[in-house]
């Protein structure tokens, strides 16, 4: 199958879900611009795509998805900004290990300011923002925000290398005690994301420092952050590999690498054990001794970035995205012209259960044609005479399978609970949450 064909047809499988190609990957760039998700202009600048409403609806989708996920297991969002002053990054130590990869300091009124490259400073005062109790641990802080990477033009392109990143990123405070735990559930909560988006890691890297000076000098320190990775992994029973010299400047983390259709390997999702930062920021609890401790903090990342997590997708599904997902959710089609105001009332009431819906009327032409124009929407509810008499509708499915007409509420509340448990099965009752 050549690359970018997005107007296959998909078989059902015997459990319902949609047969994929196991092989056959998809050009997401190709495919952004045909299904008009997001786009670059040169005025803009490189590395610096622009999302069009199909791909902002995308993209809106995976955050909720992320935001909820993370609301359900304990962590609390912030909002920081984009920028911070040179000094946040020298204490970081981001400046003298990661400075080749900033944008340049702007002076304003004398003060030096920098896009920031990574939101982990940012979090680390909002924590020392007050002082904190060993009861608020673990205390998990999340935030999809941007930050920023100064690439060289030449190796920029879609949305796998930009120089502005939406970073699902959380950091959680926790005591060395409750580090191991911690990050082994961020490790589930990456599993359940995974099985809702219908991509797979090609495989989970333990991240290791190797020669040169770009990392931290602490040997104990690496020693026991890696000794708690190598346990979490273990218990885990997922298999993984060892790489030396992926680690992060301050700490060694967890990779899950995936696959573009050229086998080239890149990470989507990330968990980093790292007692450097609190060290630098001076970042305290109290704890139930009365004492001053110093907390871990544990950087996980579930999707990665919004750019990085979209581009995997398309390459993975094409254009057939999983139906929580897809741009349009339903597309409503009125066989005449008489049956438009009862398609128009249908997306309205969609709309009001939180679907994407579009009506493609018949100044669109045939049936055939406008069913053909759709193929990549997941439900197409096709409304002729008797469905507009009595208020029901004849569904296809993105696959080819065809439900008999049934009542517009029944229809429409199945739809709404498929896409509201993310499932990626498009008419099964048994969807898992
Ligand atoms: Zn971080």
């Amino acid at each position: 199958m050549p690359r970018g064909f997005v107007s296959r047809s998909l078989a059902p499988s015997r459990d319902g879900r949609e047969e994929r190609e196991e092989t056959a990957m998809h050009d997401h760039r190709k495919l952004g611009r045909e299904l008009g998700l997001f786009g670059t202009d040169p005025l803009i600048g490189a590395g610096l795509p622009y999302w069009l409403p199909d791909g902002a609806a995308v993209r809106h989708a995976l955050e909720e998805y992320v935001r909820t996920a993370e609301r359900r297991a304990g962590y609390r969002h912030v909002h920081s900004p984009v920028l911070g002053k040179r000094e946040l990054y020298e204490i970081s130590g981001h400046l003298s290990h990661y400075g080749g990869d900033m944008f340049p300091a702007m002076d304003v009124g004398g003060e030096q300011f920098v896009l920031r490259p990574s939101l982990c400073p940012h979090h680390a005062v909002i924590y020392r923002s007050r002082s904190r109790s060993h009861r608020e641990l673990p205390l998990r802080m999340a935030e999809l925000g941007a930050m920023y990477r100064s690439e060289p033009s030449g190796v920029l392109g879609g949305l796998t290398r930009v120089r502005a990143i939406h970073l699902n990123d959380a950091h959680v405070f926790c005591t060395p005690d409750q580090a191991a735990g911690e990050a082994g559930a961020a490790l589930e909560m990456i599993r359940r994301a995974y099985e809702a988006l219908g991509i797979s890691a090609a495989r989970y890297r333990l991240s290791l420092p190797g020669p040169g000076g770009k990392y931290v000098a602490d040997p104990e320190m690496w020693r026991r952050a890696t000794a708690l990775l190598t346990a979490v992994l273990d218990g885990s029973g997922l298999p993984y590999e060892a790489a030396e010299g992926e680690a992060a400047f301050y700490g060694p983390k967890i990779d899950v690498q995936i696959a573009d259709g050229a086998g080239r390997e890149s990470t989507l999702s990330t968990v980093q054990v790292d007692f450097h930062q609190p060290e630098r920021f001076g970042l305290r609890y109290v704890g139930a001794d009365g004492g001053a401790h110093r907390p871990v903090m544990i950087h996980r990342s579930v999707i990665g970035s919004v750019e990085r997590a979209v581009a995997h997708l398309l390459d993975t599904h094409g254009g057939a995205l999983p139906a929580w997902l897809a741009p349009v959710q339903v597309a409503v089609l009125p066989v005449t012209a008489a049956e438009l105001p009862n398609a128009e009332d249908l997306a309205r009431r969609c709309a009001d259960l939180g679907l994407r819906a579009e009506v493609t009327g018949p100044e669109d032409g045939g049936l055939g044609a406008r069913v053909r124009r759709v193929r990549l929407v997941p439900y197409q509810a096709v409304i002729g005479p008797a469905e507009a008499g009595g208020d029901h509708v004849a569904l296809r499915l993105r696959d080819g399978r065809r439900i008999p007409s049934r009542p517009a509420r029944d229809v429409l509340a199945r739809i709404a609970a498929l896409t509201g448990s993310h499932s990626t099965d498009l008419w099964s009752t048994t969807a898992p949450c």
